[in-house]
């Protein structure tokens, strides 16, 4: 079943910059029983986990975070890069593998105690969703796993988000 979906998964060399392989995961959310097996096996992990507020990372964490919030019962909570949300926010400033940026969160999208799951669509060298998980964090709640469709494990990400409970579907 992995294997199937892995094969949806396609490397683009030097994207965005030479020395990238990019995992352009677009033919297997574009194939509709790819796209349904890969919700359906990261929404009944956490089925019945009680799960409160699905938080998802501007771009490509948005394109699982609405339907795996709705699978679950739960609230969306987006984070966007700097200037996007247009209520009072919390910044913080990460590495990705390729630059620094910024992602910014409501400061009254989640409330104390509740219990979060994190979603982004890849996990590489973890800055992008450790920073995410900090953002989380100060605002009191509790991170109940970061989920990602797909694990880079030559990275080493997961070392990053050592703290946590981390889950991924598809590892390269
Ligand atoms: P990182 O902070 O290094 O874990 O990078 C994670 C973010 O960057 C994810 O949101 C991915 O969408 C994107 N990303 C980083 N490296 C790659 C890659 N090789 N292929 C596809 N997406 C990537």
């Amino acid at each position: 079943m992995i294997e199937e979906l892995k094969s949806k998964i396609r490397d683009i060399p030097d994207f965005p910059k030479e020395g990238i392989i990019f995992k352009d995961i677009t033919p297997l959310l574009g194939d509709a029983s790819s796209f349904k097996l890969a919700v359906d096996l990261m929404a009944d992990r956490y089925k019945g986990a009680g799960i409160d507020k699905v938080v998802g990372i501007e771009a490509r964490g948005f394109l699982l975070v609405s339907v795996l919030a709705y699978r679950l019962g739960a609230g969306v909570v987006p984070i966007r890069k700097p200037g996007k949300l247009p209520y009072d926010t919390l910044r913080e400033t990460y590495e990705l593998e390729y630059g620094t940026d910024s992602m910014e969160i409501h400061v009254d999208a989640l409330e104390p105690g509740q219990k979060v799951l994190l979603v982004d669509d890849l996990l590489a060298t973890g800055g992008t969703m450790g920073a995410a998980a900090k953002l989380v964090s100060k605002l009191g709640v509790g991170i109940h796993e970061l989920a990602f469709m797909v694990e880079l494990s030559f990275l080493n990400g997961r070392e990053k988000l050592k703290d946590y409970n981390v889950f991924t579907l598809i590892t390269f």
